[in-house]
């Protein structure tokens, strides 16, 4: 896994300059620290028109929710989930460097979803030239609307298929295709090369650390807003994979001031108890909740997490790891928990709680949270009730529409979502009618062949 080996810095004196400028320029900015292999204007270029493909409140929109709880919108891109604000601009980056490369393959995007990634992928690859996109989803792990948006997906270069089996096993599937060497001989041979849209391909990451940027730029350059030019800001995220809050912690790292980054869970809260306890067991059965984007037990972005936080060292992480894989759990030394303490905590919330949450703050602020974003502000909640919390602003990370997951957001309000009026975003109306193309569901033995048959047109 690729790791930046330092931060680069941005100072406040350029945040402020940030603030003055649309949305786009500010990822083209935050990448460009990046990305030397492209110019600051192809940046500036691609992600203006990927972030032009927003609907009219702009791809991060930061509202009130409370008088010290912010929330930052997410999920007014093309598929009505934050996977938007990455998987819009990484097709771009990922052609633009084939091209640079001289590369001549073409490329398979291979893609495990929990729901809303195998989407927003299909979408940001749909009808590129050079790449075809393929989704494995649990067959029973995903909301109907979700569902509907991957079988109903347009584009000459696109394949869905459901899988018996949850996300875990739809992750390690596609896992041991990347590391089937004769398979990835055989496909390089017919001009085929594999790659991932999964949240630990690096071109995933650093689109998601922009937007932390853009939060706190809105946020401080609002007149007599709450948060102050260099004060912190706290934030809570809801977490499956660790992708979103290990973004969060790398702008922290780049010197945004962030304070405290709490990572929200749901019932499969094996990363915020590691947080309390320092114990990473991922021995239990993976629970289907409403929040399915995190039905996870093991986080692919973890690690990257544990190596930042020891200091790099890597054969630590490769110790942890081997552990997790031979006995399911590992014990973070001491001072890695340390390490992991001036940073982060965690926090987790039922169903429940994220159902009551859901209809106190329609009932009390006629504003309508998606499950996800329901577990991060019973958690934000939960952390600023304990000790009084740091005193700082609280961000909450928003990351689908509620209209994604309208069956649970329904059954929380004891009424059908349609009844809010809140209205339905344009990519979501109308999915029931559109036609199905893909109704395959497999074992996931038969993950390689659907591939392979796949890339053959068969
Ligand atoms: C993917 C997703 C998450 C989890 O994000 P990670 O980066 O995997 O931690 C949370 N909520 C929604 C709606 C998602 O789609």
């Amino acid at each position: 896994m690729f790791c930046p080996d330092s931060f680069p810095q941005i100072s406040t004196e350029k945040l402020k300059e940030l603030s003055a400028q649309p949305y786009y320029v500010r990822v083209a900015y935050v990448l460009s620290l990046y990305l030397d292999e492209f110019t600051p204007q192809e940046l500036v270029e691609f992600c203006r028109e990927a972030y032009s493909r927003f609907d009219e409140e702009g791809p991060a929109p930061v509202r009130d929710l409370t008088d010290r709880v912010a929330m930052l919108e997410l999920w007014h891109g093309p598929t009505a989930a934050f996977k938007d604000m990455a998987l819009q601009i990484l097709p771009s980056l990922m052609t633009a460097s084939l091209r640079k490369t001289g590369e001549s393959r073409r490329v398979c995007i291979l893609t495990a979803t929990s729901g809303d990634t195998g989407k927003a992928a299909l979408e940001g690859f749909r009808d590129r030239e050079g790449c075809k996109v393929f989704v494995f989803y649990p067959a029973d792990g995903v909301s109907r609307a979700q569902r509907l948006q991957m079988t109903t997906q347009l584009g000459g270069n696109v394949g869905v298929c459901g899988i018996r089996g949850n996300f875990d096993d739809a992750q390690s599937g596609v896992k041991a295709i990347f590391n089937d060497k004769a398979l990835n001989d055989r496909l390089n041979a017919e001009g085929w090369m594999l790659s991932s849209a999964n949240s630990i391909n690096l071109g995933r990451l650093l689109p998601q650390v922009a937007y932390y940027v853009s939060a706190y730029c809105d946020m401080a350059a609002q007149e007599g807003g709450r948060l102050k030019w260099g004060a912190p800001l706290d934030v809570t995220v809801p977490t499956g994979n660790f992708g979103n809050i290990l973004a969060a912690y790398y702008a922290k790292m780049m010197g945004l001031p962030l304070g405290r980054l709490i990572c929200a869970s749901n019932r499969n809260d094996v990363l915020a108890e590691f947080l309390s306890t320092g114990v990473y067991d991922r021995r239990r059965e993976l629970k289907l909740t409403t929040s399915p984007s995190m039905d996870i037990l093991v986080s692919s972005n973890f690690e990257r997490a544990l190596f930042h936080l020891s200091g790099g060292d890597a054969d630590l992480v490769r110790d942890l790891m081997g552990k997790l894989t031979s006995d399911g759990v590992y014990v973070a030394p001491d001072m890695l928990r340390s390490a992991f303490d001036a940073h982060f905590l965690g926090g987790s919330c039922n169903d429940e709680d994220a159902s009551t949450v859901i209809r106190e703050t329609w009932n009390r602020q006629h504003i309508l949270l998606d499950p996800h974003t329901a577990v991060a502000v019973a958690v934000a909640g939960a952390n600023m009730a304990s000790d009084g919390g740091s005193g700082n602003p609280m961000l909450v990370v928003s990351t689908a529409s509620p209209h994604k997951f309208s069956e649970a957001v329904g059954e929380a309000l004891g009424a059908d979502i349609s009844s809010t009026g809140v209205p339905i975003p344009r990519p979501l109306a109308g999915l029931s009618q559109k036609p199905v193309r893909f109704q395959n569901v497999i074992d996931i033995n038969e993950m390689e062949t659907e591939v392979l048959n796949f890339l053959n047109n068969k």
